[in-house]
C-alpha cells in the first residue's frame, strides 16, 4: 500500500467534479476554473480545511482559480527572468537562482502540494510557460565549482514531494561539498500535506550533523494551521530540523490586524518561527491579492511589536532583483539631537536616550 501523503498526491483535488464532494461551488468558481485554464488543485487534506459555503474562505481563495487572474496592471512579464536574474552574464543552469554571494536558491521540481494562486513563481509553476530544465546534478556540479557558496536553499515547486531517495540524495551530495555549511529547504507541505513529514523523511533530514537542515514553510492564515500540522513540526524539530514560516501578505486573507496577530500567535503555538514576511511579488496575474507596500509594515506596528511576544514578529521584506529588502515600521526616531535620541512606542508613549558620540 502506498503511504498515505503519496494517496494524498494521487488524489488531488484538481477539477470541479472532485471540488465539488467537498464545497459548494459557486458559478463564479465554476466559470472562473474553466475559463483561467491554469494549473490549479490542492491535496485532499488541505481541502478539507475549506468552508463548504464562503467563497471568501481563504483557503478557497489561495487554491481555487479567479478570474481576476486575466487582469494585469502591475505584474511584470517575464517576472522571473527579472527577479531570479536568469539574464544575466554568470553562466549557471536553470535550476540555480542567485542574488547573493554566498546562498543561492537551488530549484529541484515544479511540481507543488498545492497550487497557490498568489505564486510568485506562477509562470513556472501555474500557467507553466517558462519552460526551464532542472536536473540536479547540474546544479550539485555548479555548487562544487563555487566556493564562494556556503548555503543552499532547495526550493521549487515543492522539494518534499521528491522521494525519500532523491532527497536523501540531495542532501548527501551537498553535505560532500566541503563549503556547504547549511541547507535549507523551502516547502509548503507541512501545511498543506503533513502526512509528508514520514519516518523515511525524517531519517534523511534528521539526525546530528555538522551540516544542519532547516526548513522553511508558508501558511498565510490561522486556519491552515491543525493538530497534524502540530504533529508535523514537532516531529521534524524533534529529529533536529529547525522550522520558520515565510507568510505572504495577502489582501482580504491575512491584512487585517486580528486575523494577523492569531496567524503568528498560532504559529508560535506549534513551535513555528515567524521568519519573514513578504510583500506580495510582481508575478502576472495576481495584483488581486497585492497591498499598498506599507501595509505590512503597519501590521507589525499595529498587530505584533509590543502587542504581542517578540517571538512571533517576522521580517517584513520586499523580494526583488537584487535581494530581500526589509522594510519595518518606523516608529523610532523622532528626533535627534546633540544630547538625546527621541523614540516612540507601540503605544505612541514617548522616551530619550542619550545620544552618545564615535
Ligand atoms: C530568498 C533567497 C535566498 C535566501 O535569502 P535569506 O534572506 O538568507 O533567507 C537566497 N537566494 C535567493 C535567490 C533568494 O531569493
Ligand atoms: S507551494 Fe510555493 S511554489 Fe508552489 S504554488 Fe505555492 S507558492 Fe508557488
Amino acid at each position: 500500500m502506498p503511504e498515505q501523503w503519496i494517496e494524498e498526491i494521487q488524489h488531488h483535488v484538481n477539477t470541479i467534479e472532485k471540488l465539488e464532494k467537498i464545497i459548494n461551488v459557486t458559478p463564479g468558481e465554476r466559470e472562473a476554473i474553466k475559463t483561467v485554464k491554469k494549473k490549479w488543485g490542492t491535496t485532499p487534506y488541505f481541502a478539507s480545511l475549506m468552508d463548504k459555503d464562503d467563497p471568501n474562505c481563504p483557503i478557497r481563495q489561495q487554491v481555487i482559480p479567479s478570474r481576476k487572474e486575466l487582469e494585469n496592471n502591475y505584474g511584470m512579464t517575464d517576472y522571473l527572468i527579472w527577479k531570479e536574474n536568469r539574464a544575466t552574464d554568470e553562466i549557471r543552469p536553470d535550476s540555480i537562482a542567485r542574488q547573493y554571494r554566498d546562498k543561492i536558491a537551488f530549484t529541484v521540481t515544479d511540481i507543488c502540494g498545492i497550487y497557490c494562486r498568489h505564486c510568485f513563481r506562477k509562470e513556472l509553476v501555474v500557467d507553466r510557460d517558462l519552460k526551464l530544465q532542472f536536473d540536479v546534478d547540474d546544479g550539485l556540479a555548479w555548487i562544487r565549482q563555487h566556493p564562494e557558496i556556503r548555503d543552499v536553499l532547495i526550493t521549487g515547486g515543492d522539494p518534499f514531494l521528491l522521494s525519500d531517495e532523491k532527497i536523501e540524495y540531495l542532501v548527501r551530495k551537498l553535505r560532500e561539498i566541503p563549503h556547504i555549511e547549511m541547507i535549507r529547504f523551502g516547502s509548503r507541505l507541512p501545511i498543506v500535506l503533513p502526512h509528508r513529514i514520514t519516518k523515511g523523511l525524517k531519517k534523511v533530514l534528521g539526525g546530528f550533523h555538522k551540516v544542519p537542515v532547516w526548513v522553511n514553510t508558508q501558511c498565510n492564515h490561522p486556519k491552515e494551521i491543525t493538530e497534524k500540522t502540530a504533529k508535523a513540526v514537532y516531529d521534524l524539530l524533534s529529529c533536529g530540523v529547525n522550522v520558520g514560516n515565510q507568510a505572504v501578505l495577502l489582501k482580504g486573507i491575512n491584512d487585517d490586524v486580528t486575523t494577523f496577530r492569531e496567524l503568528h500567535q498560532k504559529l508560535l503555538s506549534i513551535r513555528i518561527r515567524p521568519y519573514y514576511l513578504f510583500y506580495c511579488e510582481f508575478a502576472p496575474g495576481i495584483d488581486h491579492f497585492r497591498t499598498p507596500v506599507e501595509k505590512g509594515a503597519e501590521l507589525i506596528r499595529d498587530a505584533l511589536r509590543g502587542h504581542t511576544t517578540g517571538l512571533a514578529q517576522p521580517m517584513y521584506v520586499i523580494a526583488t532583483n537584487i535581494g530581500k529588502i526589509p522594510l519595518m515600521p518606523d516608529y523610532a526616531l523622532m528626533e535627534k539631537d546633540d544630547e538625546k535620541y527621541t523614540l516612540q512606542n507601540y503605544k505612541g508613549e514617548i522616551t530619550t536616550i542619550p545620544n552618545v558620540p564615535e
